[in-house]
């Protein structure tokens, strides 16, 4: 532990180190205030102990500086010496910041008895922060658990929720489209069965990083919507926009070129993709939920037509591709 004592009189400071030196204390000394303040800056003791009564800056002056040299969290004791300890000596001195009064000529039994009141505070202030940290961590551990999905990575189906409700009622209010796109590994079931749960769990994580990899504009979000089936918004983009990324998906997961012999849509793993597409009702706050049944009804359509390919619905209306 080290001590910074500003004080202008010789033989008080010199006894009070002499007193901080039999308890282990090493201690540097300031004669002034303006030093004392370059020593505290390089230095960085761990106790003050602060005259009042100095040429030029005072110790209420000092210890207001000091305090403004401290970075947020940092806080170093300040106990004030002095031969005047009047109430509004006292007042004044914790209102600037100081910690406690030391009456001069300096007793020992006292000093020692502040010193470790000051550094039982100290220690207990280093167990907050450190405790403070670990919970900060802690919670972006949380948040992090919280936002994504634990296998593949990307986002998962609590957060493309809020997503698309956010997005829904941004695209209400510019009175924009927003696509939906709802991507399902086709014949996933005998691929598991097949190649065994760890193989469709690397599987799965391919998927996901493709799929995700192909959503281009920052607002775009992909997730794992559950088991094998992907979600992805897509704001400001109408039919057209949201086909020729399903497309690119589709064709990204076909490219990664995973062997499935047990596939009807293909001698690799495919998906199929269900877009629908809308320019949202101001009125109508919980309209998103319509267009993922929607698009749910356009994937069922794609696996119905052969899977490994898109079907977009619009207004109901299902609509083929050309
Ligand atoms: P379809 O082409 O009609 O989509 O057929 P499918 O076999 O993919 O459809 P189904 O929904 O019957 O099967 C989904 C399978 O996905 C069931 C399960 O074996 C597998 N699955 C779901 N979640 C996971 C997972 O987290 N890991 C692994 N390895 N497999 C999963
Ligand atoms: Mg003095
Ligand atoms: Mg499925
Ligand atoms: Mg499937």
């Amino acid at each position: 532990m080290k001590a910074l004592v500003i004080e202008d009189t010789v033989t008080s400071a010199t006894v009070v180190c002499q007193l901080l030196g039999k308890m282990g204390i090493e201690s540097v000394h300031a004669r002034d205030g303006a030093s004392g303040i370059d020593v505290f800056k390089s230095a960085r003791p761990d106790l003050i102990l602060l005259d009042i009564v100095m040429p030029g800056l005072d110790g209420f002056e000092v210890a207001q500086r000091i305090r403004q040299l401290e970075k947020d969290g940092e806080w170093t004791p300040i106990i004030f010496l002095s031969a005047r300890t009047s109430d509004a000596d006292l007042e004044r001195g914790i209102a600037v910041g100081g910690d406690d009064y030391l009456a001069k000529p300096v007793s020992e039994a006292v000093l020692k008895a502040k010193v470790r009141a000051m550094q039982r505070i100290a220690q207990m202030r280093y167990s907050l922060l450190v405790l403070t940290r670990k919970l900060d961590e802690a919670n972006r551990d949380l948040t992090r658990l919280s936002s994504f999905d634990g296998l593949t990575g990307i986002a998962n189906r609590r957060t493309f929720d809020t997503a698309l409700s956010r997005e829904w009622r941004r695209s209400a209010r510019v009175g924009a489209p927003i696509s939906l796109l709802v991507a399902d590994v086709d014949c996933f079931k005998p691929f598991n069965d097949a190649y065994g749960h760890q193989v469709g769990d690397k599987c799965l994580k391919a998927v996901a990083q493709v799929l995700a990899g192909n959503s281009r504009r920052p607002a775009d979000l992909v997730a794992r919507y559950g088991g094998e089936e992907f979600a992805a918004v897509l704001p400001d983009t109408g039919e057209e926009g949201a086909a020729i990324v399903a497309e690119a998906m589709r064709e990204a997961v076909e490219a990664l070129a995973i062997t499935h012999r047990y596939s009807t849509a293909g001698a690799v793993v495919t998906v199929s993709i269900g877009i629908a597409t809308i320019t949202p009702d101001r009125s109508d706050d919980g309209g998103f939920v319509s267009l993922l049944s929607r698009a749910d009804k356009a994937l069922y359509r794609a696996k119905h037509d052969g899977r490994n390919c898109w079907r977009l619905t619009n207004c109901n209306d299902l609509v083929a591709p050309q």
